[in-house]
């Protein structure tokens, strides 16, 4: 085979096994459509991606009709796996996901980045991850995929700031690398880009090509979604509509400047507005909030606007800049939405081009905190969906596998 045909048979294979994973299962007759190709040659793809591990294909003949029987390609979301790790600002999480997107099993635990430091928060995500895989899922696992709340430079997946964690030009993509002695990509990306990414595909932005996702916790990251892809920008960091001025006589924001739209949303600002002190336990006061609130108290109902009302202020800006089809509130957010859509609408139209918000739509996500913790999988699978030759291959079509593991650090949003 000429390196041209190989590079051709290979995208035919990527095509068909991202296909798969993100729409879900298909009919070779439609992969033959898809694809333009001729059954005998789909039928050849399927065998070497089976040949994989990577699909499987069942017969489905409960049609009753006459003709050919018709076969459906699926994932097989058992045999190759990657290890998902994210590090928020009060926990962090690992977890192992299949293709398709499946959850095998995920873990949060509470961790304190500001007080400890990233070579301690990252020492113990690793301990966490190493403890948390089995010696049978080692073998599975093809890819590791990394959410972090801070800015990440895409060729090295090191963390050039995190304003929130208080990290400077920490090497986290190099340090998980070397720590977890996997011998396999390992992938750093944004969290809330990863969140993004998650939602688009399979949460509450699916098939919405162009979408913000905004998450709020303690600050408040974006993912945009542009033509069906994240923007990156030129060197990885686009995206950090948190640190958008919204109020220039407003409050100094962790990343150095005054009034950045999350100095206005995030959960400090839900927690002053309501009067709250919180040094102790955040997340338990905003909880309280969101309850209180829910059930028509006064001040947790006024801090709610307040800060639903900043959220519809900030928002209109991106709505006129990037004219959505959809915006999904994540994190904090997402369980805010409901309580303060009318408000968040109520801002979009006195300060949003008609033309830019009239076919949006707003909504929570799917996710939840969890979202970037999805994403990084997808991040992590993303080296094998381009070029599923990567995974090994057995029986007689072994012959000419490129071998299942390829070594590299590579950071991606
Ligand atoms: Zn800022």
């Amino acid at each position: 085979m000429g390196l041209n045909s190989e590079r051709i048979g290979r995208d035919n294979l990527s095509f068909i096994l991202r296909r798969v994973h993100v729409v879900g299962p298909q009919s070779r007759s439609d992969l033959t459509s898809l694809l333009g190709l001729n059954r005998t040659t789909i039928g050849s793809l399927v065998r070497q991606l089976e040949s994989r591990s990577l699909v499987e294909e069942q017969q489905m003949s409960s049609s009753g009709l006459p003709g050919r029987p018709s076969h459906v390609v699926r994932v097989r979301s058992d045999a190759h796996l990657v290890l998902a790790l994210e590090i928020q600002v009060d926990s962090m999480a690992v977890g192992l996901f299949g293709l398709g997107g499946s959850l095998v099993r995920s873990r949060r635990i509470a961790s304190d980045p500001r007080e400890v430091g990233p070579d301690e928060t990252i020492a113990q995500l690793l301990g966490a991850a190493r403890e948390f895989i089995t010696d049978d899922d080692r073998d599975r696992i093809v890819g590791v995929g990394v959410g972090v709340v801070g800015l990440v430079r895409s060729v090295d997946g090191v963390v050039r700031l995190g304003p929130n964690l208080g990290w400077t030009d920490v090497p986290l993509g190099a340090m998980v690398r070397s720590g977890l002695g996997l011998d396999v990509n390992v992938r750093v990306g944004n969290e809330a880009d990863l969140g993004g990414l998650a939602e688009y595909l399979r949460g509450a932005a699916r098939g919405i090509d162009d979408a913000i996702y905004v998450s709020g916790e303690v600050g408040l990251g974006g993912g945009i979604i542009v033509k069906g892809q994240l923007l990156a920008g030129a060197h990885g960091f686009a995206g950090e509509i948190g640190h958008a001025v919204v109020n220039p006589t407003g409050m100094r924001c962790a990343c150095g400047a005054t009034g950045c739209w999350e100095t206005e949303v995030g959960e400090q600002a839900l927690l002053r507005a309501a009067g709250i002190t919180a040094d102790g336990n955040p997340r338990r006061a905003v909880n309280q909030i969101l309850e209180a609130a829910a059930s028509g108290q006064p001040v947790a109902r006024a801090a709610v606007e307040h800060v639903g009302r900043w959220l519809g202020i900030g928002l209109s800006s991106f709505v006129n800049a990037f004219n959505p089809g959809v915006v999904v509130f994540g994190g904090l957010f997402g369980r805010l939405e409901p309580l303060v859509e009318g408000i968040v609408w109520e801002e979009l139209e006195r300060r949003a081009l008609l033309a830019c918000r009239e076919n949006l739509a707003i909504r929570p996500g799917r996710y939840g905190i969890d979202a970037a913790l999805y994403g990084a999988a997808e991040l992590a699978f993303e080296p094998l969906l381009a070029d599923p030759t990567l995974a090994p291959a057995r029986g007689p079509q072994s012959a000419g596998s490129s071998g299942r593991r390829k070594t590299s650090v590579v950071a991606n949003r």
